[in-house]
């Protein structure tokens, strides 16, 4: 996983809960335990409090916000994720708040050039801060890259009925975020042609 998807992977940790309604990973401190701690080595993590607090809980959703309403934006003429499109954070606050969120930590850019890769640029946490601040200055960095790299005119919201994900196309066809969500909705559009022709028939 490049470290840019991690701003995707915040973003989806909003998603359907498979009965029509929306599920939140990060409901709760312990949802982001959970998922910080799968997440470790490409948060360059130092090692925290094995429970974030209250503050970084509601720092990272906040930046969740921010993310999500800049994918809604980014995806557009297409609609946004249903989950909040009814609530987005207005753009200048999302841009605001992920720009203080990056600013949290100051970085020095260092080249790494693996055999076989191009040569690329990380920037590396320096200094002393926090592990909370480092946390949510690295996943802003994440958002940042995403949001100016090859994967942004590749998000898409997925269409399929009930799913609230947003993905990044990996091949020029595809539709849906997962082939699960892609069968659902041809079972759902099977059934719309069925009711259709059901009504037109006489
Ligand atoms: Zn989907």
């Amino acid at each position: 996983m490049t470290a840019a998807r991690l701003a995707l992977e915040l973003a989806v940790t909003l998603r359907h809960d498979g009965h029509g309604g929306v599920a939140d990973d990060l409901a709760g401190p312990e949802g982001l335990a959970v998922w910080l701690r799968e997440r470790a080595a490409p948060l360059d993590r130092a090692p925290g409090p094995a429970l974030p607090d209250e503050a970084l809980h509601t720092a990272v959703r906040e930046l969740r916000a921010a993310v999500r309403s800049l994918f809604a934006r980014a995806v557009r003429p297409g609609p946004p994720s249903s989950a909040d499109a009814h609530r987005l954070l207005p753009e200048e606050e999302a841009l605001r708040r992920l720009n203080a969120a990056a600013a949290l930590v100051p970085t020095v850019p260092r080249l790494a050039w693996e055999p076989g890769a191009q040569p690329a640029v990380r920037h590396h946490p320096a200094g002393s801060a926090p592990p909370a601040d480092r946390i949510v200055a690295a996943l802003a960095r994440a958002a940042l890259d995403f949001l100016t790299g090859p994967d942004l005119a590749l998000l898409r919201a997925c269409p399929a009925p009930r799913c609230v994900r947003y993905f990044v196309k990996d091949h020029a066809r595809q539709e849906w975020c997962t082939p699960s969500c892609g069968n659902r909705a041809r079972v759902a559009r099977h059934h719309e042609r069925r009711r259709e022709g059901r009504t037109g028939a006489p």
